[in-house]
């Protein structure tokens, strides 16, 4: 009954696609499979080098580093993103993670990671938006390749405020004390984690979260993967 009466619902009221605008089927969800189809894929699975690889190269060792998208202005990624920080849409998060985690599962060379660490945001801002949503992006990775995700091994110490107008010096000074790692002891000698995020644009933030893991137990092996990479 409930069923039909959403059928019912969606029929009257079709979601629509948040790029084309165009009512969805009920198979569909946030893009059309137009939309979908157009998303700008980086691709970058095939290749050990690449432009996420390059933001931190000789910063930060890492096992490997992956994005799903270009983030583009007025592209499809860019308004699922907003949908997913401003309109409360935490189900974007796990849409985009379900496509990293094939695109992890795909991964020619690597292996899984043993554990996936989101990058926390401040507890006001959490508060705020209802969720974190690295976190929910996390999740939909977990769904398709079942790793482990921690909740509380990274925390964001400080509100470090909007951050666009700050050099990049200073925005990397002011995150990198802007984490603290805890309950870190608890992972397993030489364990695998990949650090998750949404957007990477400098890089600065997750370096400064793996820099912070690093400080605490080195023998961690680190990867990071992020929804979309920042493209002009
Ligand atoms: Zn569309």
């Amino acid at each position: 009954m409930q069923s039909a009466l959403k059928a019912l619902l969606h029929f009257i009221y079709p979601d629509i696609c948040v790029q084309c605008e165009r009512p969805l089927v009920s198979s569909e969800k946030y893009l059309c499979v137009y939309c979908e189809e157009d998303l700008p894929r980086t691709r970058f699975r095939s290749m050990q080098s690449n432009p996420v690889t390059d933001i931190f190269y000789g910063r930060v060792p890492l096992l490997y580093a992956d994005a799903f998208c270009y983030f583009k202005k007025n592209s499809a990624v860019q308004r699922l993103m907003h949908q997913l920080k401003y309109k409360h849409q935490p189900g974007v998060g796990l849409y985009l993670g379900r496509y990293m985690g094939f695109q992890l599962l795909t991964r020619p060379w690597h292996e899984l990671p043993d554990y996936l660490i989101p990058v926390p945001i401040h507890e006001k801002k959490r508060l705020v938006r209802g969720y974190n949503q690295a976190e929910e992006i996390a999740r939909g990775i977990h769904m398709v390749c079942e790793t482990p995700l921690t909740y509380n091994v990274l925390q964001r110490q400080s509100n470090t405020g909007s951050q666009t107008k700050l050099s990049r010096w200073d925005r990397w000074k002011n995150v990198e004390t802007g984490f603290q790692a805890q309950f870190i002891d608890k992972l397993p000698p030489c364990a695998h984690v990949l650090l998750v995020d949404d957007v990477i644009t400098t890089g600065a933030t997750l370096e400064a979260c793996a820099g912070v893991l690093l400080n605490h137990r080195p023998d961690l092996r680190i990867s990071i993967m992020s929804a979309a990479i920042a493209s002009e």
